[in-house]
């Protein structure tokens, strides 16, 4: 056990290290076209994450589920307060994402120039350096958040390989962003089923960008609410980016579908909550008004919903691109414990298009772990084991439980968690300059 100042210390420590497809088509489309809409919405609900989240639950084998539960259930009672502080991050943290490109038509073949827009529309928005920041509502200026998160084309692919961070695939389906084939798997997700298989979910941040059709503009995937080859952003390409096919579809032409998917893929919600007719629920987020409904287009302000001045011009509700200014601090608490924790992996080792190919690749370093779910103990195998190594245990909130110096140089650790509550947690192996992590899970 440690006291608190060398957990306090511990924590500095772990956290400074791993910051660094014809009829029997278009039937098939309409019989999907009910799973991947939400349910009680009108016909065009523009975002489908949380039916995909829906469908998800009942095809995630544990340990996975249990970590979705686990977040489902912690974000009721978040202290977001004491979330800030726990979770602060102290230096801007950048993503590495691919692209894959599945197209049909050669209009959905998108330009690498309409690729880059979207990247740049990433990095205004995450970082309020967007243009329309002098829209947000005098209300709301405190509230409104640099998330300190910037998003680049990765360099490398999973095996090393000098990379544009781009991948194209052609598909013989129509509208293969929201098709199920026979075996319950989204073809979009799996280059045999006529779509691209993802990069290393863990490490990277997966974009598909492919026609979805039925009005859907994007979705995401919540941490843990999907299989790991399935995790990531799917957004239709008349709706990424800010130029080429996408300048023709306004109101939603500036980039902001992805600026919201990627909001759910961190663990925001929309802004109204899970209900979308009601004012008891809300996004388990403090600082964002309680809000009954969506707004969609471009409202006047100000609107009433709850009886407060509603936030619609937040990036996780429904309005135009045009009109949607603002992340909140709140927000940004959510998003970091997320990516300190669960969404982790995408810290581990970060190569930028940017950055000069040819510098040593940093070991992309897995650890195993089982049983998981563990009750008493978990052994732990990694090639990042040595007599320096320490292994830091975190909670979802961002909060340290264990902080242990790797005693042996065996090949196959033990982990005591008899200590732990049941629950999910994020486990840290820091070796030299190199860090591995993997998600734990205490069962009673
Ligand atoms: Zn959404």
């Amino acid at each position: 056990m440690l006291n608190e100042n060398a957990t306090a210390n511990a924590a500095k420590k772990c956290k400074k290290k791993w910051r660094q497809k014809k009829i029997r088509h278009l039937l098939l489309i309409l019989v999907l076209l009910p799973i991947l809409r939400p349910s009680g919405l009108r016909a065009q609900a523009p975002c489908a994450t949380d039916a995909v989240a829906r469908r998800n639950a009942g095809r995630l084998p544990p340990p996975t589920f249990a970590c979705r539960s686990a977040l489902e259930e912690g974000r009721i009672g978040l202290d977001q307060t004491e979330l800030a502080s726990a979770v602060s991050p102290r230096t801007v943290a950048t993503i590495q994402v691919v692209v894959h490109v599945v197209y049909k038509s050669a209009a959905e073949n998108i330009s690498d120039d309409q690729i880059y827009s979207q990247l740049a529309v990433l990095n205004a928005d995450f970082r309020k350096s967007n243009s329309n920041t002098g829209a947000v509502p005098p209300l709301f200026l405190p509230l409104a958040a640099d998330l300190e998160l910037e998003f680049c084309l990765a360099a490398k692919d999973p095996q090393g390989n000098p990379a544009t961070g781009i991948t194209r695939q052609e598909t013989p389906w129509n509208n293969i962003g929201q098709l199920i084939a026979p075996d319950g798997r989204p073809r979009i997700h799996y280059t045999e089923l006529g779509g691209a298989d993802a990069w290393d979910t863990e490490h990277y941040l997966n974009i598909w960008v492919a026609s979805i059709g039925g009005g859907v503009l994007g979705y995401g995937t919540y941490p843990g609410a999907a299989p790991p080859a399935e995790d990531g952003v799917v957004i239709d390409p008349r709706y990424f980016g800010a130029t080429g096919l996408a300048a023709s579809y306004p109101p939603h032409h500036k980039g902001r579908t992805a600026t919201h998917e990627i909001g759910h893929y961190f663990n925001l919600l929309h802004i109204w909550g899970p209900d979308e007719n009601s004012c008891a629920d809300d996004d388990g987020v403090a600082d964002t008004p309680t809000q009954r409904a969506p707004y969609l287009g471009c409202p006047p302000y100000p609107q009433l919903s709850c009886g407060n001045s509603a936030m619609f011009m937040n990036f996780m509700d429904y309005t135009d691109d045009a009109c949607m200014v603002l992340f909140t601090e709140g927000q940004k608490s959510r998003l970091w414990s997320t990516l300190n924790t669960v969404r982790a992996g995408l810290l581990d080792s970060v190569f930028c298009a940017t950055t000069p190919v040819g510098e040593p690749v940093p070991a992309q370093t897995s650890i195993r772990m089982y049983p998981n779910p563990a009750t008493t103990e978990i052994a732990l195998e990694s090639p990042l084991f040595d007599r320096e190594c320490r292994i830091c245990v975190w909670d979802m909130t961002g909060r340290l439980w264990k902080m242990e110096h790797c005693a042996a140089l065996a090949s196959v650790l033990h982990l005591d968690v008899s200590d732990l509550p049941a629950g999910c947690y994020r486990l840290f192996i820091v070796s030299g300059g190199h860090t591995g992590s993997g998600l734990l899970v205490k069962a009673l």
